[in-house]
């Protein structure tokens, strides 16, 4: 059934009277614009037609009884909602309400379930869909802010603090505001977006993502490393972040660097570039012409901020071998999705291509799907 008919089906069925409203939120890849988040600079995501559902009423008293159709029932009391009070999925679901409350909306309890056609865990920001979600409807049945900029900040801080994840804005944001047949160029320092137009199936092609289904344990510990790495250079260069710096400034700076710190600098230099680039081209209407872009954003992750993955080198080549215009990790790294971008009339056998090589090396199977810029969240019922 679909998610939203599930999710108004099951809080019938568990809760014996029907939702005030059904909600959605969005997955979402990056198109390009790869750890530049963090360094003040720019990302390009678009959401994709994959969404978390939430059907939700209000309760007279404080109760939050939580249903996921995807990880069970969790019941608990709204006092419990705050930093070190929830663990595990229900503090994606309620950490929302902690940060609406803390935005000084009166929030009371509330019957929900949750259904979801997002891959968990596997870099389309299913956690930024469930908070969005939920933040969504209990803002509309309790009150609170109206900007999806403020609203994408409450769910960031419900997953900083209530969560603890210290990710950055770029998948609320996402969630919140992105547009069918756009990408949202976001500037991470001052939260500026532009919706840049971009319908590859107008013109004849496809994105396709390939969901590796594979996370390396890696990826925490190197993901505060590079942190660290950016924010160490820009200190040497006297600058607030790396979003301020240019190849000129790394030049300059050379052997004061070091070695790997230059490496990592000069992918997000880099990367900052390959972003606006990209968002001129699709501005001009040239989505076709934003492949080697991709590609250059692949190697640049691969072999300058090292945060590929095997799988993901194996998707990327396979797909540009079986006609891809370009292709990409995508996300954090370690593991996760690649997206590539397809002619129409190669995408079948770039789809079998890249299934193929898992096989022949052995990889998971991968999901391969078309990816259609889709609307943010929004109330659906
Ligand atoms: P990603 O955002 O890339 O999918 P994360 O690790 O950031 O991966 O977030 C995944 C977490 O979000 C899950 O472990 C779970 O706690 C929560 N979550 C996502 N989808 C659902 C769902 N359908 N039901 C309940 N919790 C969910
Ligand atoms: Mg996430």
């Amino acid at each position: 059934m679909h998610p939203e008919g599930a999710a108004r089906q099951v809080f019938l069925e568990r809760f014996g009277r029907p939702p005030e409203g059904v909600w959605a939120a969005p997955a979402r890849v990056n198109l390009i614009g790869e750890h530049t988040d963090y360094n003040d600079g720019f990302v390009l995501p678009l959401a994709i037609d994959r969404r978390v559902t939430v059907a939700a009423a209000r309760r007279p008293d404080d109760l939050l009884r939580l249903v996921s159709l995807q990880r069970g029932e969790r019941a608990l009391r709204l006092g419990e909602v705050r930093p070190g009070g929830v663990d595990g999925w229900a503090a994606y679901a309620a950490g929302p309400l902690w940060s609406l409350l803390e935005e000084g909306a009166e929030v009371g309890g509330l019957d929900l379930v949750l259904a979801s056609d997002v891959p968990i865990g596997s870099g389309l920001s299913s956690s930024a869909a469930v908070e969005c979600a939920t933040l969504l409807a209990a803002r509309d049945l309790y009150g609170g802010p109206g900007d999806p900029a403020r609203l994408a900040q409450l769910a960031q801080r419900a997953e900083n603090e209530v969560v603890g994840v210290p990710s950055g804005i770029m998948d609320q944001m996402a969630a919140m505001a992105c547009r069918a047949g756009h990408v949202l160029l976001l500037d991470c320092r001052t939260l500026g977006v532009e919706q840049v137009p971009f319908a590859p199936a107008g013109a004849g092609l496809v994105l396709l993502v390939v969901d590796t289904r594979t996370a390396h344990s890696l990826a925490g510990s190197a993901y505060a490393e590079r942190r660290r790495a950016c924010e160490r250079v820009a200190r040497l260069l006297g600058v607030p972040a790396l979003r301020d710096a240019t190849q000129a400034d790394l030049d300059a700076a050379g052997d004061r660097l070091g070695e790997v710190a230059l490496r990592r600098a000069r992918h997000v230099v880099a990367e900052n570039a390959r972003v606006l680039a990209v968002a001129d081209r699709l501005r001009q209407g040239r989505p076709e012409a934003i492949g080697d872009a991709l590609t250059a954003s692949h190697a640049s992750l691969r072999d300058d901020y090292q945060v590929s993955a095997p799988e993901l080198d194996a998707a990327v080549e396979a797909a540009l071998a079986a006609g891809a215009l370009g292709a990409r990790m995508t996300g954090a790294g370690f593991g996760g999705c690649a997206l590539a971008l397809v002619p129409a009339g190669a995408a079948e056998k770039v789809t079998e291509t890249v299934t193929g090589t898992f096989a022949g090396r052995g990889f998971r199977e991968p999901e391969v799907f078309g990816a259609h810029p889709a609307d943010g969240a929004a109330r659906v019922a």
